[in-house]
């Protein structure tokens, strides 16, 4: 293998405590890093690094670990511009213009799905994020869930069965015999490309018995629990994930303090999406009382054609912190070591001795830029298992 020392980083992010200022993000003035092959095997101030093969001058740009975007959907085709355009015209978000998207996966080539995961997988790639989970749940059949898995697991290790995304228009009178197919046939089918198996527990979507059935279902297969919880109004997701030791209960926008307290004393991460906030005009989700609860609060950007069509991990930090009231620092962690907590993962997230050789680097001496500077392209390298991507 070869050694390369990446010096004169002006800030290094490392995630872990124990390095640099001692606060949660491990910030390392004056840095380097070395890497070996795909991983971290040191980090610490430049002054101090040990001999490599290799000298990479990071030129007084600031470094951090690429981000692990833990919620997208990917797997679809056709767009939703005319839905967002009435939308920013005056009328609300309804649960169902999921239809709309469910038709034009169903009636795409293998072909045309994956090239549209690539796409938008680039797109994210060249915008910082080198770990990136996507689920299905625009199919909505045996057949066309599980096509929607087996691509996905073309492209990334963090795969989620949502079969339960919402009742099938095919079962539209029969909700549950559409229950009954998802933790059934279709569960069977779809579990050999999936980790994760996840539901929409939502008005107009799956309710609480049914989400409970749905992820019991997907447990006794082997699948690890996560969910959409308590997005459009209040709800039992968020509860019922912290139960059943879900790794993530995602959007949270509406939380009782019952809410609040299961997520504070499970295992279960608060997953925040303010993009569809951003792009539905909705209520922010409170990050503030969560973090002030000791919640554990990742930052996703929930990429989907329909109520949040933005890739960007940068965007959604901005949004963090100027609409959420997340510290810059809060932001930054929950949108790498933050959303590996929510894919239960601890070899990403971080750039410390052990972890893979992800990492970004910006055009910009310090990572509370991409607050400071929104909409700006500050992301000029990224570097997944220790080669430079982009
Ligand atoms: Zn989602």
């Amino acid at each position: 293998m070869t050694t390369t020392v990446i010096t004169n980083i002006a800030s290094l992010v490392t995630n872990d405590p124990t390095l640099g200022d001692g606060s949660p993000l491990g910030l390392v003035q004056d840095a380097a890093l070395v890497l070996d092959g795909d991983r971290v095997v040191w980090a610490g101030p430049a002054a101090q690094a040990p001999a490599a093969d290799q000298r990479v001058d990071a030129a007084g740009r600031a470094v951090i670990p690429g981000f692990v975007d833990s919620h997208s959907h990917l797997v679809f085709a056709g767009d939703r511009t005319a839905e967002f355009n009435a939308r920013m015209s005056g009328q609300a978000y309804k649960a169902g213009g999921i239809r709309t998207t469910v038709a034009a996966t169903r009636a795409a080539t293998d072909a045309e799905l994956s090239a549209n995961v690539a796409r938008y997988l680039e797109e994210a790639l060249r915008q910082g994020t080198t770990t990136f989970e996507t689920k299905s749940g625009y199919g909505l059949t045996v057949e066309d869930e599980a096509r929607a898995l087996r691509i996905a697991a073309e492209h990334t290790d963090e795969v989620t069965y949502l079969g339960a995304h919402i009742v099938s228009p095919d079962y539209a009178d029969d909700p549950a015999g559409y229950v009954d197919l998802v933790t059934g046939a279709m569960l069977d089918a779809c579990a050999p490309y999936a980790r994760w198996v996840d539901v929409f527990c939502e008005k107009g979507a799956f309710d609480g018995d049914q989400a409970r059935a749905i992820l019991t279902a997907g447990k006794a297969k082997g699948l690890l629990p996560r969910v959409h919880a308590n997005q459009l109004s209040y709800g039992p997701g968020v509860q019922l994930a912290v139960e059943l030791d879900a790794a993530s209960a995602d959007h949270c926008t509406h939380l009782t303090d019952a809410d609040v307290d299961a997520l504070a004393s499970g295992n279960t991460v608060a997953t925040l999406l303010p993009g569809a906030e951003f792009s539905t005009r909705a209520e922010w989700p409170d990050a503030r009382r969560l973090l002030d609860a000791g919640v554990t609060v990742a930052l996703s950007t929930d990429c989907n054609p329909g109520s949040s069509f933005t890739s960007s991990v940068p965007f959604c930090i901005a949004l963090a912190v100027r609409d959420m009231h997340m510290t810059p620092d809060e932001a930054l962690w929950s949108a790498t070591a933050g959303g590996a907590a929510a894919l239960r993962r601890t070899d990403v997230g971080r750039l410390t001795p052990g972890t893979r050789a992800d990492l970004t680097f910006l055009a910009a001496p310090s990572h509370v830029h991409l607050a400071y500077r929104p909409g700006v392209p500050l992301v000029s390298e990224v570097w997944r298992r220790g080669v430079r991507v982009a």
